[in-house]
């Protein structure tokens, strides 16, 4: 899902899509010329693989997401919470591929391996 930047207003602009079983909604709302308020909510079940043994499970993602969508190059770096879109158009799909690629880097232990933890700790 492409949305131009000067199609936008400062009348909150609602969307909705889905990738790899995450479901990303909410609305989008101009600040300023150059930037853009994405005020979401990302839900559904992503397939994660098990960092100790590797087997494929499911975890369900229920979480805010704001970010600021920018056309221009952003002066603070060390903000992540800014995705530049210097085209002066926002890609919503490359946006919930990033927030799934950020979920998917972190740690999963599958069921079987967080248990294995516990019962290591009662040792
Ligand atoms: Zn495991």
């Amino acid at each position: 899902m492409q949305i131009a930047f000067d199609k936008l207003s400062s009348t909150p602009k609602s969307f909705e899509l889905s990738l790899s079983g995450v479901n990303l909604s909410g609305t989008l709302n101009k600040q300023h010329h150059n930037t853009v308020m994405l005020d979401g909510v990302l839900s559904g079940v992503l397939e994660v693989s098990c960092d100790r043994c590797g087997v494929l499970f499911g975890v369900s993602i229920d979480q805010p997401l704001k970010l600021e969508l920018s056309q221009s190059t952003r002066q603070n770096k060390d903000n992540l919470d800014i995705i530049e879109f210097l085209d002066g158009v926002m890609d919503l799909e490359y946006v919930l591929q990033s927030e799934i690629d950020s979920i998917k880097s972190a740690y999963h232990y599958c069921e079987k391996c967080e248990g294995v933890d516990n019962f290591e700790v009662e040792i």
